[in-house]
């Protein structure tokens, strides 16, 4: 299930720009911004624009289709190419923002 924005989503904020965030990549489905709290000396998170709750959720193939763009954009723009991927789903796996979004984490910066 998708939704254009979450009234109480912390991510829909940031999307919308109601929480004023420097965007490090975007295009139509997506936003790329550093992590607050970084957890490696590159740590990018990748998120779409429309609301849903993780990965599991996100059912519009062009929405992936764009996250998955911008994650190859980040990832090729601000890593040596070494990184990886990780979408927390579901509060036992750690996930604490339920707004899907993909961690892009690595030890090099390009
Ligand atoms: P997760 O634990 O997988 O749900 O990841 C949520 C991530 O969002 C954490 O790594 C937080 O550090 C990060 N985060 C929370 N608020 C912000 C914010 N305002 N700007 C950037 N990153 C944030
Ligand atoms: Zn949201």
């Amino acid at each position: 299930m998708n939704t254009e924005e979450n009234l109480d989503c912390i991510f829909c904020k940031i999307v919308s720009g109601e929480i004023p965030t420097e965007f490090i990549g975007e295009n139509e489905h997506a936003v790329a911004f550093k992590d607050l709290y970084p957890q490696a000396p590159v740590h990018i998170l990748v998120v779409p624009k429309s609301h849903s709750e993780n990965i599991s959720k996100m059912i519009i193939k062009s929405e992936l289709e764009g996250v998955f763009d911008l994650i190859r954009t980040v990832t090729s723009e601000f890593t040596d190419g070494q990184f990886k991927l990780q979408f927390n789903s579901g509060s036992r796996e750690g996930q604490t923002v339920f707004h899907t979004h993909a961690h892009v984490l690595s030890q090099q910066s390009k």
